[in-house]
């Protein structure tokens, strides 16, 4: 018999304009693979955005939560309400802020999208040792500042910093990514294995075994999420990333329901 597959806790829907289909296609090819739950994480909208192109406007947000909820009235899976709220130091206690308490999320992501990491090739001539450090070293304070905002309930591809192949070095990364952990542990936040890094640069899910071997010994819940940028990706990898996930020593994830988490047995 197969082993039943966990929740999926990312996807995103046409609203994000790099991404096609809508939660009620999401849920049911959920379905068809054997997935008993998903969440809807479009991006949230910005005002005055500097990224048009990855996330809804503000005018489109009632729209998104009306196609939420009539994805959760088809039966297909359960759905669940969720947000890509990303990080941004101007933006979080005022506007962010604002649009996670104007509905009744299940739960939201926290993460980083800008940085030199996220198209930076690796061979670049840009990409030496000192400027890989530094592009390491502050990604992982501003992984810590999030979480200090406690505004979020699930960290999204923690270690995305190693997104086109530029991998840290082990010694570096020993010394700059557990005050990270410790943010989030201390936040009492989850975070996610996100399954899109195996078809990334980066050839592995975020985070690496290493990494959820040390969120493991700080009592760091789990959820797996497929970051879907289209249905038929709905639960990518996840047989690898249950087996990553086990290396690390975890047998259970959190579930969320109006942003509070419970641990359920994968
Ligand atoms: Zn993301
Ligand atoms: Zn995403």
């Amino acid at each position: 018999m197969n082993t039943p597959l966990p929740a999926d806790y990312h996807t995103h829907t046409r609203l994000c304009r790099h991404a096609g289909g809508l939660p009620i296609d999401y849920a049911r090819a959920a379905a068809d693979r054997g997935i008993p739950e998903i969440a809807c994480t479009d991006h949230i909208p910005f005002p005055n955005d500097p990224h048009p192109s990855i996330r809804m406007t503000q005018a489109e947000f009632a729209a998104y939560l009306d196609h939420v909820r009539e994805a959760r009235e088809t039966g297909f899976c359960q759905v669940l309400l969720g947000i890509e709220a990303d990080y941004q130091r101007d933006l979080v206690h005022g506007h962010i802020q604002s649009v996670l308490d104007s509905a009744d999320f299940d739960l939201v992501l926290g993460s980083l999208h800008t940085g030199p990491f996220w198209d930076l090739s690796p061979g670049d001539p840009t990409a030496t040792p000192e400027f890989v450090e530094q592009m390491n070293r502050t990604y992982y304070l501003r992984m810590a500042e999030l979480a200090r905002t406690g505004l979020y309930d699930v960290c999204s591809h923690f270690d995305i910093v190693k997104r086109t192949g530029i991998h840290a070095p082990a010694a570096l990364l020993a010394e700059i990514v557990p005050p990270a952990l410790d943010a989030v542990a201390d936040a009492g936040m989850a975070i996610e294995i996100n399954t899109s890094g195996f078809d990334h640069g980066a050839a592995e899910a975020y985070p690496s075994l290493q990494i959820l071997s040390w969120m493991k010994e700080r009592g760091i819940p789990i959820t797996f999420g497929s970051d879907s940028h289209d249905p038929s990706q709905i639960g990518r990898h996840f047989e690898k990333a249950m087996e990553l996930a086990r290396a690390a020593g975890y047998t259970s994830r959190a579930a969320f329901r109006r942003r509070k988490k419970a641990l359920v047995p994968f």
